[in-house]
């Protein structure tokens, strides 16, 4: 995967002047590809890994890093420290939220002026409650998402459309100048 016309526009905010933040529920590393350098993942990341054990964060040989031959089935690697197994370093069905991301994405959502809530069904929480938390700390919320998902206060845009149509199109709107297109080179 790459990252869309939706990723690589966030970071033109922040070349326009803007103070930036991202904080999201993707535990891919497209934000972070496409430029954006404050990326808070609120269900961990893939990039990481942590041990079921001892629930620390945990490294990976190259040799661990191999991918088996399809099909196979392969025990998980062992933690250096308990010798639990480990696993990847995302929140699954029915686990909490790092206490941390979540801790420094409060603190931004209510210190920010201006949040755009892009494509999240708004159904998670915690990460559904976060339009709300703007909005009652006095910022503007602007909701990019393929459909309605109803607005209560004067303080709300909705803008229903493709993130990757509609975000390139706010730039544009807001006088900030359109991104080259994507290297594919790389
Ligand atoms: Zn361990």
């Amino acid at each position: 995967a790459k990252p869309n016309l939706a990723h690589l526009s966030i970071p033109r905010i922040a070349d326009a002047g803007w103070n930036v933040s991202v904080v999201t529920q993707n535990i891919d590393d497209l934000h972070e590809r496409a430029g954006s350098s404050s990326v808070i993942h609120l269900h961990g990341s893939l990039m990481d890994v942590k041990c079921f054990g001892c629930h620390r964060p945990a490294e990976l040989s190259p040799d661990q890093l191999a991918v088996p031959p399809a099909g196979q089935m392969i025990e998980p690697p062992r933690c250096t420290r308990c010798n639990g197994r480990l696993r990847p370093g995302v929140v699954w069905f029915r686990e909490n939220l790092p206490e941390g991301a979540w801790r420094s994405a409060a603190r931004l959502v209510e210190a920010c002026d201006l949040l755009i809530s892009v494509g999240t069904s708004g159904v998670v929480m915690p990460a559904a409650g976060i339009p709300d938390m703007a909005l009652a700390a006095g910022a503007t919320v602007i909701h990019v998402n393929l459909e309605d998902v109803g607005m209560d206060g004067a303080d709300e845009i909705m803008l229903i459309g493709p993130a990757g149509v509609v975000l390139p199109a706010l730039l544009q709107a807001a006088g900030i100048a359109a991104f080259s297109p994507p290297d594919d080179s790389t």
